[in-house]
């Protein structure tokens, strides 16, 4: 039997654009379908624009410490249309990009919603096409709980697009968007309260991590309320937010903005006309190659609800283009030891396991802490402290997680996090000589456990 395609890949976000360029460039003919933008949701309405704003909260800091260092910066003052309309036209640059990414390697880009019809074919624009090999890499979608007035609520789809700064925000989640969002509202002058429904935000990350955080959101001005979460949001008629909570009070806002988790995307995607099964979450159900239930069709990214970020769609989408094309060259993913950053201000770097998981694995613990003020704040009233942790098997003298909260945190965690996939010890980290004067030598200076 011949096909249209030898893969058709539903989705160009950053797993099915790094599946489709591969394929292409291994010899396939290759298709990909797109409904909304190129680049999917980590160029558009994620990571990247996500990245311009958390530098732009920034600068408020910047502003401060340059006092210290003897500059006169004036009274500072910020316009958020001109940072949304420069954010928008290097958005658009990077979707030009992407086009010309697919274009060049070979790969048809079809732009319009794409519907399977059965295991091996694809409608989009009335037309119907067919392919050996799909690929299901439509990612995911912001999920709102349906609490009355929601519809006055938005998520990260529209905070990316708000035409003003609101003057006072309610930020609703305890989860990477949401502490994100709270340091980007806050670095930029609003009046920022982050609601979370549990006892601590940040759930499964460290526990001296999670505890440092909520200290310096605090001292940045963040109002933390916790075992808080709103019953229902009214429209007043000035055009503000009446917001009660669960536990009776009512706060007044002008924007609400809920970050809560997201949903797979897998609207009017035909999946009922396929042997594709969901698994019991409701993603996209698929074994350690990344096939489904149906034997022609794979799935990767967001939808299938492993580990949501980019770099992770990323290697999955080399892997399955590997898998049909490259077979001598293909390996499965490695879950292990994956690297995070949380784009807080301060941010959170971190890689490896928990205090808390080492523990609940069976390991006995040296910990390592340090906490010390930021060389460049020290010229500064800052009160802003930085966070190291290394979390140490006792017997093997394994690293089995580095942790931090301060300036840069993502950027330092990179490197260490080769360390520890390489299987580095105590000693190691011991024996590497650091690089002075920066903060990232601290974690090869710590030489005392804080606790076993
Ligand atoms: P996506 O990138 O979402 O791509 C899916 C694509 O499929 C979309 O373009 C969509 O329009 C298209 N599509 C869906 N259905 C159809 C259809 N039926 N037909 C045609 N096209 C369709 N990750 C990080 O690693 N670092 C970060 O800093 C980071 N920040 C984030 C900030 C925010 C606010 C958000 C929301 C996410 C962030 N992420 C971050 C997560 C990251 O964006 C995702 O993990 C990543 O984009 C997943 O890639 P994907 O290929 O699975 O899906
Ligand atoms: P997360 O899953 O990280 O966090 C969701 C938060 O919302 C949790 O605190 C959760 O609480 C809370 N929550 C869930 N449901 C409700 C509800 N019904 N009412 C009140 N609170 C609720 O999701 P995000 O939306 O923050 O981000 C989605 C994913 O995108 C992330 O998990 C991450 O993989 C990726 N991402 C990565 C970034 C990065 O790499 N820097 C940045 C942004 C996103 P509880 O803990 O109690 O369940």
């Amino acid at each position: 039997m011949t096909y249209d395609f030898d893969l058709f890949v539903i989705g160009a976000g950053s797993g099915g654009v790094r599946a489709a360029r591969f394929s292409a460039g291994y010899g396939a003919k290759v298709a990909v379908a797109e409904s909304r933008y190129l680049g999917g949701t980590c160029v558009n309405v994620g990571c990247v624009p996500k990245k311009l704003l958390v530098y732009g909260a920034h600068l408020a800091d910047e502003f401060e410490q340059a006092k210290g260092f003897g500059w006169n910066v004036g009274q500072p003052s910020f316009d958020w249309p001109t940072l949304i309309s420069n954010k928008n036209r290097e958005i658009d640059r990077l979707n030009g990009v992407y086009r010309n990414l697919l274009q060049n390697s070979g790969v048809t880009l079809l732009e319009g919603h794409a519907r399977m019809l059965d295991d091996h074919h694809v409608e989009l624009d009335g037309k119907r096409y067919s392919a050996k090999n799909i690929l299901i890499a439509t990612g995911g979608w912001p999920s709102i709980p349906d609490i009355p007035g929601h519809e006055h609520a938005i998520g990260s789809n529209e905070v990316f697009f708000l035409d003003q700064l609101p003057k006072r925000v309610i930020v609703v989640g305890g989860g990477y968007i949401a502490v994100e969002f709270a340091s980007i509202f806050n670095g930029m002058g609003a009046q920022t309260t982050q609601l979370y429904r549990g006892e601590l935000f940040l759930r499964g990350f460290d526990g001296s991590v999670r505890k440092h955080l909520q200290e310096e959101l605090t001292k940045s001005g963040i109002d933390l309320q916790f075992n808080a979460d709103i019953k229902q949001i009214e429209k007043q008629s000035d055009g503000s937010l009446s917001v009660t909570l669960n536990d009776g009070r009512t706060l007044e806002t002008d924007c609400v903005f809920y970050a809560t988790g997201r949903r797979p995307m897998l609207d009017n995607l035909g999946l009922e006309n396929t042997s594709v099964k969901l698994d019991k979450r409701g993603y996209i159900e698929v074994d350690e190659h990344y096939k489904t239930t149906a034997q022609s069709v794979f799935a990767i990214g967001d939808v299938i609800g492993r580990v949501q970020l980019t770099p992770v769609a990323l290697a999955e989408g080399m892997a399955v283009a590997r898998q049909l094309f490259k077979a001598d060259e293909y390996r499965s993913v490695d879950y292990q030891m994956i690297p995070t950053a949380v784009f807080s201000l301060p941010n959170i770097g971190t890689v490896g396991m928990t205090q808390e998981q080492a523990r609940e694995a069976g390991h006995e613990l040296k910990i390592y802490e340090s906490r010390f003020k930021p060389m460049k704040l020290s010229l500064g009233d800052s009160t802003e402290r930085t966070l190291m942790k290394l979390v140490v098997d006792a017997d093997s003298d394994r690293v089995l997680g580095c942790h931090m909260v301060g300036p840069d945190a993502g950027e330092i965690i990179q490197g260490l996090a080769i360390a520890l996939k390489a299987g580095a010890t105590k000693a190691i980290f011991d024996d590497t000589i650091g690089v002075h004067p920066t903060a990232a030598e601290e974690f090869v200076t710590m030489r005392t456990a804080v606790s076993e």
